[in-house]
């Protein structure tokens, strides 16, 4: 018998179709199974996407109608039509769906095969059709979905992103308000701070006459109150500066050796004075001339060795610099203060942050020198790191760059 044209593309529909040709022929019961198998397959594995409720419902009873059908046919029986008219009354044949009842009938009424499979082909053809229209209509709803949830996503996206941009601008205008506002203040403040000063000093060296013992202590007490306050007005300053892009570094040639021991020198009897002391190491291997801005140089080591004598109550410190790689020289500040957690240390460099690793705040300041000390390195290309332990004391090295010039120069 010749298999007839198989118009579907459906692989499936092939198998089918193959299939069933043989059962017709040879009435094999594991036949009809795999009829049964390979149907389902093809209607619900390879279709998952579909909705089950009402074509696994059709194609269910679909399938199990005709299973049952040929299940009555009696085994042994050479050919297709047989079954039918062997096996089945005509009524129960009627009882079949509408396709699966004509593919039978014709069997009955025409016994020829060729027409049945020509209607099973066209059940099939029907049934798949009608799968891969549902298919459709389910991937256009589904994408018809997808596309009106993606654009509420991204009307909301853009309400939101507008807000974040609006909020920036208000944050940025707010900031930059901020830094102009005590740049101002700073700069307002601290002239006639220095007239205090001038005339502080000038009582001091007995220029309006002689100052008892007590008047005296009263005058270094304002002269050391107002050296405070200027401090902290100096580092108001800066840091606006720094904040609003406004500080300008200078580029010229110094020598590292110089200022560091500079440093040394003003800071040793404050630390002294303290019960505290301080060691200077100077590697030889120092360069004797670097290139940058000297004088925020000389605020950054100063701000650190500054640090080491206020956070430390016995022991002391150690300044240290040296080369530090055939592009950087460092210093070192060491000390055997309080020291600061591991938690804290990723913090002290963030403006107006302080910690109070002592208990009780019993050290003052307003939490901007590390602050600026971090921006001043970071302008200049350079770096700082911090290690420390509580109770054991804090590493503080700050990392400057030498220009290739002055490598040359130097080495
Ligand atoms: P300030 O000293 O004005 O508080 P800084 O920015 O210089 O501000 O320091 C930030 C914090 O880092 C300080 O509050 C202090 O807790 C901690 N800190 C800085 N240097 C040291 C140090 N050498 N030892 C222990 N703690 C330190």
């Amino acid at each position: 018998m010749t298999l007839p044209q198989v118009k579907t593309s459906e692989p499936q529909g092939e198998t089918l179709l193959a299939l069933l040709l043989e059962l017709v022929n040879l009435n094999h019961v594991n036949l009809v199974n795999q009829y049964h198998q390979t149907l389902r397959q093809t209607l619900f594995t390879n279709h998952t996407r579909v909705h089950p409720s009402s074509l696994k419902n059709l194609a269910a009873a679909e399938v199990d109608a005709l299973l049952d059908f040929l299940r009555e046919a009696k085994p042994g029986t050479e050919h297709g039509i047989h079954l039918c008219q062997v096996g089945l009354s005509k009524e129960t044949v009627l009882q079949l769906n509408q396709v699966t009842r004509r593919f039978f009938l014709a069997c009955l009424d025409n016994d020829q095969i060729l027409p049945a499979l020509d209607l099973i082909e066209t059940y099939l053809n029907e049934i798949i059709q009608g799968f891969i229209q549902q298919l459709n209509t389910i991937i256009l709803d589904e994408q018809e979905q997808i596309r009106s949830a993606l654009q509420v996503a991204v009307s909301r996206y853009v309400v939101e992103i507008k807000e974040v941009q609006s909020l920036a601008e208000q944050a940025t205008e707010a900031n930059k308000f901020k830094s102009q506002f005590i740049a101002r203040i700073s700069h307002e403040l601290r002239t006639p701070l220095g007239a205090v000063l001038g005339m502080a000093e000038m009582l001091q060296e007995n220029i309006y006459g002689p100052l008892n013992s007590q008047q005296q202590d009263i005058t270094q007490r304002i002269i050391n109150n107002a050296h405070v306050l200027k401090q902290v007005f100096t580092e108001l300053l800066d840091q606006s500066q720094i904040e609003s892009g406004k500080l300008k570094l200078r580029n010229e040639s110094f020598s590292p050796r110089q200022i560091v021991e500079d440093i040394y020198s003003n800071y040793l009897p404050i630390a002294l004075q303290k019960g505290l002391t301080v060691q200077l190491e100077m590697n030889p291997n120092l360069p004797s001339v670097a290139q940058g801005d000297p004088v925020r140089v000389q605020q950054v080591i100063s701000n650190l060795v500054m640090n080491a004598i206020k956070y430390t109550e016995t022991g002391g410190a150690v300044i240290h610099s040296q080369r530090a790689s055939s592009t950087e020289w460092s210093v070192q500040v060491k000390d055997t203060g309080i020291g600061i957690s591991d938690k804290n240390q990723a913090y002290i460099f963030d403006s107006f942050h302080q910690v109070d690793e002592s208990g009780g705040w019993k050290f003052g300041g307003v939490g901007l020198g590390l602050a600026i000390v971090h921006n001043l390195v970071t302008a200049m290309g350079g770096h700082v790191t911090v290690e420390s332990k509580i109770g054991k004391g804090s590493t503080f090295t700050v990392f400057f760059p030498l220009h290739a010039t002055q490598m040359e120069d130097d080495s």
